[in-house]
C-alpha cells in the first residue's frame, strides 16, 4: 500500500512508488490520456520522487467545468470566511513544514534551509492574505448629484488559470492560489513538471483547512499539453504565468486573444553595483548568497556584480576565494551550501555557458566544470562558476543562463554602473553595496527594476510588497502585497440614487 495520505491515502494508486492524480472537483483522478510522467530527485536520479499525470486538454476542460460549478458558491461566502480557511492553511503548514520542505528538497534539489524558507514563504503568504479578506478595501466617495450614493467594490474576476515554475514550487503557487481564493475565484492550476509535489503539498493543506470542492484543481503535465488549453479556454477569465519570458510570449499571446487578465512574472539578468566605499565583507556574502543561492535559479539571481575599479581587484580575489569553498551536494545534507541544477537540459545550458563565455574572450576564474564522480555521480551536479573581466554587451553579461554562472563586470563609478545595470532586456531585481546615503538614494530612483536592494543581493524578497519587474519581466503587473489582489478582482462601481427622480450625471447642475 501507498505510506502517503491526504488524511485518507484516496489520492495515491496502491502501489509502493507514490502515484498522483490530478485533483479536480475535489477528487484524485487520473488523467483521461491515461499516460503518466516521473518526477526524479536532480541530486540522484535514481531516487522516484512519485509518478504524476501526464494531462492533455480534456483534463483541462473537466477541471475548469468544476471550478466553473464551484464558483457559482465560493463566490458568495464572505471573503473573512474564505480567509479563515486560508488562515487555517497557514496552521497546518507549519505543522507539516518539515515534511513538505525535505519533500521540496527531494524534487527540486535546493538545500534544505532554503526549501523550509520556501514552505515559510507560503505560510507567510497565507497569514497576509487572510487578513486581506478583511480589507478588500473600495473607494467610497461623494457623488455630483444630491441624494445619490457611489462607491466601488471588488468582485472576483472567475475563474483562475495559474502556470508555475519549478525553482520555488510552492511559494510561487501561493502567491497566486491565496489571493485568488481570498477574492472569491476558484481555480486550476498546472505546476511545473519538474517540481510538481509541493504544490500538491501547498493544495492537500488548503483542502485540509475546509476549501470546498472545486475551488482549487491541479492538472498536473507538460506546457503546451496543459498550459496552453489553459490560458486559451474560454471560460477562464485570468492567467496568471511565472516562467520565462520566451513562455510569456506565447501565454501573453494567447490570452489577449480573449482580453483575459494575464499576469506575466518573467525573467532576470539581476545586477548588483558594489562600490569603492561598499563594507567589502558585506558585498562578497551577498554575491555569494544571491549568486549562487538555489544554485543561481532564481529569477531574482545575482548574475551580474558591477564592482567599481577601485575595489575590483580586492572584491574579486576574495569572492573567488570563497565561491571555490562552497559545499556542492545533496540538498538533504544539511552542511551542502548549493544542490544540483533542476535537470539535465538546465545543466547542459549552464554548461554551454561557460563555454560562450570562455569563447567571448571574459576570463573563467573558477569553476565552469560538471561534477559528476563519485556522490555527485547520479545527480545533475556543476562547480559554483566566476567569469571576471566581462564586457556588458557579452551575452553571458545580457542573457539569462539561471544557473551558478556569476559574471564579474568593472564599472567607473555609480552612472557607469547604473547604465551598465540598466543596460538589459530584463528589469527585475537590483542591488547596491555603497555607505553613501546619496548614491544609495540616486540607485533607487535610476535603477530600472521592480526591486531595488540597498547592501543585500537581489534576493530576498517578502510577500506583503510589490513583486515583480520591467520590461522583459514582465507586463507591468505584481505579485505580493496589495497587487495581487487589484489582479485578482474586478472593480464594480455602483451607484445608488435615493432622490426619487431622473437625474442625469454631468448634465443636471447649477452653475
Ligand atoms: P518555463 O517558462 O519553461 O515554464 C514555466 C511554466 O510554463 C511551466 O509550468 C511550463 O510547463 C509552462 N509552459 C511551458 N511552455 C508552455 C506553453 N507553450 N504554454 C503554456 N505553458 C507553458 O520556465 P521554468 O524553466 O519552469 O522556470 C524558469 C523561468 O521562470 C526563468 O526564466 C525564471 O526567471 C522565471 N521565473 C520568474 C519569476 C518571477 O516572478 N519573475 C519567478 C520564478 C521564475
Amino acid at each position: 500500500m501507498a505510506t502517503d495520505t491526504l488524511a485518507t491515502p484516496a489520492h495515491l494508486s496502491d502501489t509502493q512508488t507514490r502515484v498522483f492524480k490530478n485533483f479536480i472537483d475535489g477528487e484524485w483522478v487520473d488523467s483521461i490520456s491515461g499516460e503518466t510522467f516521473e518526477n526524479r530527485n536532480p541530486a540522484d536520479t535514481r531516487d522516484l520522487v512519485g509518478i504524476f499525470q501526464k494531462s492533455n486538454k480534456e483534463d483541462v476542460n473537466a477541471a475548469v467545468d468544476a471550478a466553473k460549478r464551484a464558483f457559482a458558491k465560493w463566490r458568495l461566502v464572505p471573503a473573512p470566511r474564505r480567509a479563515e480557511m486560508v488562515f487555517r492553511a497557514a496552521e497546518i503548514l507549519i505543522e507539516r513544514k518539515e515534511e513538505y520542505s525535505r519533500d521540496m528538497t527531494r524534487e527540486m534539489g535546493k538545500v534544505l534551509a532554503e526549501t523550509r524558507g520556501d514552505v515559510q514563504e507560503a505560510i507567510d503568504c497565507a497569514y497576509y492574505m487572510a487578513g486581506e479578506g478583511r480589507r478588500m478595501f473600495g473607494p467610497t466617495v461623494p457623488s455630483e448629484l444630491p441624494n445619490k450614493f457611489a462607491m466601488a467594490v471588488r468582485q472576483p474576476v472567475g475563474i483562475c488559470g495559474m502556470i508555475t515554475p519549478w525553482n520555488f514550487p510552492m511559494a510561487i503557487s501561493s502567491w497566486k492560489l491565496l489571493p485568488a481564493v481570498v477574492c472569491g475565484n476558484t481555480c486550476v492550476i498546472k505546476p511545473a513538471q519538474d517540481t510538481p509535489l509541493s504544490t500538491f503539498n501547498l493544495v492537500r493543506a488548503m483542502t485540509d483547512a475546509g476549501l470546498p470542492k472545486g475551488v482549487i484543481n491541479i492538472v498536473s503535465g507538460f506546457g503546451s499539453m496543459v498550459g496552453t488549453p489553459l490560458a486559451e479556454h474560454a471560460d477562464v477569465r485570468a492567467i496568471s504565468l511565472t516562467g520565462s519570458s520566451e513562455v510569456g510570449r506565447i501565454v501573453g499571446g494567447i490570452a489577449a486573444k480573449s482580453f483575459k487578465h494575464c499576469s506575466l512574472e518573467l525573467g532576470g539578468k539581476n545586477p548588483m553595483i558594489v562600490l569603492d566605499d561598499a563594507n567589502l565583507d558585506l558585498a562578497i556574502e551577498g554575491g555569494l548568497w544571491g549568486g549562487f543561492g538555489t544554485t543561481g535559479q532564481r529569477c531574482t539571481a545575482t548574475s551580474r556584480i558591477i564592482v567599481q575599479k577601485g575595489v575590483y581587484r580586492a572584491f574579486i580575489d576574495r569572492y573567488i576565494e570563497r565561491a571555490k569553498k562552497l559545499k556542492v551536494g545533496n540538498g538533504l545534507d544539511e552542511s551542502v551550501e548549493m544542490g544540483p541544477a533542476i535537470n539535465e537540459k538546465q545543466l547542459q545550458t549552464d554548461l554551454s555557458y561557460v563555454e560562450i563565455g570562455k569563447n567571448e574572450g571574459a576570463k573563467l576564474m573558477c569553476g565552469g566544470n560538471r561534477l559528476d564522480q563519485g556522490e555527485y555521480k547520479y545527480g545533475w551536479f556543476m562547480q559554483p562558476t566566476v567569469f571576471i573581466d566581462v564586457d556588458p554587451k557579452m551575452r553571458i553579461a545580457q542573457e539569462e543562463i539561471f544557473g551558478p554562472v556569476v559574471s564579474i563586470i568593472a564599472c567607473d563609478n555609480l552612472e557607469n554602473a547604473i547604465e551598465i545595470a540598466n543596460g538589459i532586456e530584463y528589469g527585475l531585481s537590483s542591488s547596491i553595496y555603497t555607505r553613501d546615503v546619496n548614491k544609495a538614494f540616486t540607485a533607487m530612483r535610476d535603477l530600472y527594476a521592480g526591486i531595488t536592494y540597498i547592501n543585500a543581493p537581489t534576493i530576498g524578497a517578502e510577500v506583503h510588497l510589490p513583486f515583480g519587474g520591467t520590461k522583459a519581466t514582465g507586463n507591468g503587473h505584481r505579485e505580493g502585497g496589495i497587487g495581487a489582489i487589484e489582479f485578482f478582482t474586478e472593480w464594480k462601481s455602483v451607484y445608488v440614487d435615493y432622490s426619487d427622480k431622473l437625474q442625469k450625471a454631468q448634465i443636471d447642475r447649477v452653475d
